[in-house]
């Protein structure tokens, strides 16, 4: 079964980087001037790749809210 991992709309990313740079678990990587998940990467699901997208080309579906409960 494979990871959960970011959603990539490759018609939205302009090749920035800054998903790359700011992804602590080396699961983005650039290839031909676009950004690509790698199956069997590591995702912390910590979001914040689609965050900083300018573009709005990243998606992460497994996000989590957490909620107070009183
Ligand atoms: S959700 Fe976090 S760990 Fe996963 S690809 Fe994005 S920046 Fe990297
Ligand atoms: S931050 Fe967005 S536009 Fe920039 S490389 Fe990543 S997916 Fe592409």
């Amino acid at each position: 079964m494979n990871a959960l991992m970011p959603l990539i709309d490759s018609a939205k990313c302009q090749g920035c980087g800054l998903c790359v740079e700011i992804c602590t678990c080396g699961v983005l990587t650039m290839v031909d001037g676009m950004v690509t998940a790698r199956n069997g990467g590591k995702c912390g699901w910590c979001t914040m790749c689609e965050l900083v997208c300018p573009t709005g080309a990243i998606s992460c579906p497994f996000e989590i809210v957490i909620e107070d409960i009183d």
